[in-house]
């Protein structure tokens, strides 16, 4: 009777599409996760490839959840690129992905069951405001530091993506004609907040003959990247180009917040991303500190929060796609 009952629920998955992993997950009705699993995102080979791995992903993922893919109420993803009808256009930092590929249709035919596709940072952003720190709020905008920094935004209770390109504070100007940014430009946040732009310039003062253990300690985790995990070593470590970056990142972060904030006045901020969320409360408050001298109304600052739903934010994110608000 009982495992009927569990039957009769639906269950759903969701996938998120990052840049170095895939992350599936799967969710009842109550959003509890059953199952979950996670492989590292193809490197080479094109759009076809990822969407292979994705398959597997979900598949490992409802096998521990005891459950068959087509027997699910349907697969959301979160991914990153423009996204429409399904289609994922121009996705940044995955291979081979310049042009459109029928991202929904090709995973709903391998799984034989529903896939809906959304922008990553913005289901991520849905997930944490109705399930995660955002939950006791109407607006907010989620911010997201990790290899890039990208946002969510709900004003008054819907999401929010303008013409499709909205929330991209990671490419507001701090600094005119400022450091090169990854995307062109100059003076962006995420040329000094960006875990990518913050490697670069690692590399770079440390070819000049700075002192730092970051490279180092990336070799001895062997990790081919400056990960969350090697910056939280250095910083740990008291590693002093390390302490540096952070700092230089999180005035940006603070400036970028503010400037967004001054526009939108949004009730609470939600700080998340790999970075985010593994240097997690004490730098969020120095995120809120450094936002301070930038706020028009300074008087009653935003709530800032971390992230609560950490690593599987994205994935829990993407499950909820296809369920109706409640
Ligand atoms: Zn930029």
């Amino acid at each position: 009777m009982l495992s009927a009952m569990i039957l009769a629920m639906p269950t759903f998955g969701g996938i998120d599409l990052g840049g170095t992993k895939i992350q599936a997950v799967i969710a009842d009705d109550e959003h509890n996760t059953l199952g979950s699993a996670r492989r590292p995102t193809p490197t080479g080979g094109g759009p076809a490839d990822v969407a292979r791995e994705m398959e597997i992903a979900l598949r490992d993922a409802a096998k521990a959840a005891e459950i068959e893919p087509s027997e699910l109420a349907g697969v959301g993803v979160g991914s990153p690129g423009t996204i429409e009808h399904g289609e994922v256009t121009s996705a940044r930092n995955l291979p081979g992905w310049e042009g459109v590929f029928p991202l929904a249709a090709t995973l709903q035919a391998a799984l034989g069951c529903r896939v809906a596709v959304g922008n990553d940072v913005q289901v991520a952003t849905d997930a944490e405001f109705r399930l995660g720190a955002g939950r006791a709020y109407e607006s907010l905008l989620g911010v997201f530091w990790g290899t890039g920094v990208g946002a969510g935004l709900i004003l008054d209770g819907k999401s929010w993506s303008g013409l499709g390109g909205a929330g991209e504070i990671g490419h507001i100007v701090v600094e005119i004609d400022g450091a090169r940014c990854t995307c062109g430009r100059r003076g962006c946040v995420e040329a000094y907040a960006g875990r990518g732009a913050m490697e670069i310039h690692a590399r770079k003062l440390q070819e000049k003959g700075r002192h730092t253990d970051l490279f180092k300690l990336m070799k001895e985790h062997e990790r081919t990247r400056l990960t969350s995990g090697i910056w939280e070593r250095a910083l740990d470590q008291e590693d002093k180009l390390a302490t540096e970056l952070i700092e230089r990142a999180v005035g940006a972060l603070g400036a970028g917040i503010a400037s967004a904030m001054n526009l939108l006045d949004v009730e609470a901020v939600i700080i998340g991303g790999g970075l985010g969320v593994r240097l997690g409360h004490p730098y969020a408050k120095r995120i809120a500190k450094a936002m301070g001298p930038h706020l028009f109304a300074d008087e009653r600052p935003p709530h800032v929060h971390v992230a609560a739903l950490g690593d599987l934010g994205g994935a829990i994110g993407a499950s909820l796609l296809l369920r109706p608000v409640a």
